[in-house]
């Protein structure tokens, strides 16, 4: 017999609880006896009898559970067996739901008829299709609190189509229930003779049950096998159907391969469908490894740099802009980046309020950034759902709205030329490492100290977090005295010149200690890297030095001083910091 899993939640006393053990009571799930004994405690105490209570007796034996499964509650009809996922705490119900722990076909919201809708109400119907959840069933609950009325049905019916209209959450049914008496909950009410629709089971019994998923085919690879020569690729049918002699196309790396066979126990020729899983061999050899994602060619995913997305957030430390995230979309991951909240959704008027940290149950609208290729499809898709883990615990999640930027994408532009290879802009990796490449050229200083100097400034840049490399040009001998200047015309320097433009283009901070450098040197290394070249003159502390040793160049002191950029005091620590603060001000993203 098929499971359905449905999830039950509503705002707190609204009669979850209540409703979920009328439902197995009537269903014929609590053994007999039960309830009477319930019955005769109540009435021992002088209290009103809680048909709740019943779930307490399961609520033990669940808490020592110690996973996930918060559907150890099931209930049958002749149709299907049902799974209870009873979402007390929504949050632990949400990071099943997106860590895949947990798959509810369908929602019950409990509605208290008096009340009206609740504030969870509100976080649950725009939680639920982030989580997966698409449909509902309304249980407008305490019909008796409200005399019966249907006047105040219809009223709580209307906020309830608008909210669901809001938060795209479809809206399957509604039935007014008595769930203390059990009223239109398994069975139907003789005391709402205006109602016409299905009980609450009824309404269940409705819904379509197949876990088959439309749409084009997606197959995410969880893991490649080697067998003997044969390499398996092993995952779910994520949607569609595939069949051997298949192409299919693998995302991000747009290698083609058809489909040789389709391994699975037992073997079988029919296709394979949404929801299996399976393994496959391809025709020949392509590079796939797990997160990639097959597709049939006309129907790829998105192969996006960056998304919008409506996203939650469950953690406790608030999530700011600029963290960094694993985003666990099918089964791949890739790290992302949360680079703008266009604003977090208020729960009652579904505004969007600026801010520029989501604190713990926020819901928002954001743009996040992949370090690497993120392949997606737009919500509805099942591949629009996303996990977003901070270290190891599941943080949050959404669902991807739109693609704001290609991965294969020139910069700037939104769609491109699929045929065009991809490529790593300067802004790609600024906005990896936090600042811009950078060449700085060391001349001058007293003897050993501009490579002492560089080394310090390199560590302080290093260690808070940016990308360096220090190139030397020339070698010094024990004692600080210098060896022959090179005899190469300045190759040398051409030489370092080229080095460090490329660490630069690189996105890395590039120092360079080369003091015998002539104008027509320093020249050349500023050409190779326009708007990211800083010469730097190193005041000699010694008159020796100051006097100009011969170092290759063909300036004075004073005329060297005259052509650097900046020149700056050859004192260890002053000149540490100085340079420092330099070199930050130009590495600056902008
Ligand atoms: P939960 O917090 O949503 O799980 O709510 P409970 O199921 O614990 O119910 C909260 C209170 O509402 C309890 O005292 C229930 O007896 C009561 N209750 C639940 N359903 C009904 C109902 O249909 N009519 C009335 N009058 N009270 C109800």
């Amino acid at each position: 017999m098929r499971t359905f899993p449905v999830v039950f939640t509503g705002h707190v006393d609204h009669g979850k609880s209540t409703l979920v053990s009328r439902l197995l009571l009537d269903t014929g799930y609590f053994p007999d006896g039960k309830l009477t004994e319930l019955e005769r405690a109540a009435q021992r105490r002088g209290v009103p009898l809680e048909i709740s209570f019943l779930l307490d007796s399961f609520q033990v034996e669940r808490d020592q559970a110690i996973t996930i499964d918060a559907t150890r509650i099931w209930f049958c009809t002749a149709a299907r067996r049902y799974a209870v996922i009873d979402a007390p705490g929504h949050r632990e119900f949400v990071r099943h739901m997106v860590s895949g722990a947990a798959d509810a076909l369908a929602a019950v919201v409990v509605v208290d008829a008096a009340e009206g809708l609740g504030e969870q109400t509100r976080r649950h119907a725009l939680l639920l299709p982030l989580v997966g959840v698409t449909r509902a069933i309304v249980a407008v609950n305490k019909m008796d609190t409200v005399g019966f009325s249907a006047a105040r049905y219809a009223a709580v019916k209307a906020e309830l189509e608008a909210l669901f209209v809001q938060t795209g959450l479809t809206l399957a049914a509604t039935v007014p229930t008595v769930a203390r008496d059990g009223d239109n909950v398994a069975r139907p009410s003789t005391r709402m003779p205006w109602y016409g629709g299905p009980s609450l089971l009824e309404a269940l019994e409705l819904l379509d049950g197949s876990q088959a998923r439309g749409g084009p085919v997606r197959f995410a690879v969880h893991d490649v096998y080697r067998r003997d020569e044969e390499r398996i690729l092993v995952g779910n049918v994520g949607a569609g159907r595939i069949q051997a002699g298949a192409t299919l196309t693998f995302a991000p790396s747009r290698d083609r391969a058809r489909v040789k066979r389709i391994v699975r126990f037992p073997a079988s020729d029919e296709p394979a469908v949404a929801g299996e899983a399976i393994g496959m061999t391809l025709d020949h050899p392509i590079f796939v490894g797990p997160g990639d994602v097959a597709s049939e060619i006309g129907t790829p995913p998105q192969i996006a740099a960056a998304v919008k997305a409506t996203v939650f957030w469950l953690d406790r430390v608030p999530l700011a802009i600029g963290e960094h995230l694993r985003m666990r979309c099918g089964t791949r991951d890739v790290t992302v980046v949360l680079d703008a909240i266009s604003g977090a959704i208020d729960i009652e008027t579904f505004e969007e309020r600026p801010t520029a940290a989501l604190a713990r149950n926020d819901i928002a609208q954001v743009t996040l950034r992949g370090l690497g290729p993120l392949v997606v499809d737009l919500h509805p898709a099942p591949l629009a759902r996303f996990a977003l883990y901070r270290g190891d615990a599941v943080g949050g999640g959404g669902i991807v709205r739109t693609v704001v930027a290609r991965s294969d994408a020139p910069e700037g532009s939104a769609v491109n030329d699929s045929s065009l290879p991809p490529r790593v802009t300067a802004l790609d990796r600024m906005r990896r490492y936090g600042h811009r490449g950078l060449v700085v050229w060391l001349t001058g200083g007293t003897a050993g100290d501009a490579p002492a100097l560089a080394a310090h400034v390199e560590a302080a840049l290093f260690f808070a977090g940016a990308v360096t490399a220090v190139v030397v040009a020339e070698e010094r001998a024990a004692g600080g005295a210098r060896l022959a200047a090179d005899a190469d015309d300045g190759a040398a320097a051409r030489r370092c010149a080229a080095a460090a433009a490329a660490l630069a283009d690189a996105g890395c901070i590039a120092i360079v200690v080369a003091p015998g450098a002539t104008r027509a040197d320093l020249a050349y290394a500023r050409d190779l890297v326009p708007g990211a070249f800083i010469d730097v003159r190193l005041r000699a502390r010694l008159a020796a030095d100051a006097d100009g040793v011969d170092d290759g160049t063909d300036m004075s002191p004073a005329e060297r001083e005259s052509a650097a950029d900046v020149v700056i005091d050859d004192d260890p620590a002053r000149s540490t910091r100085e340079l420092l603060a330099l070199i930050r001000a130009a590495a600056a993203p902008r």
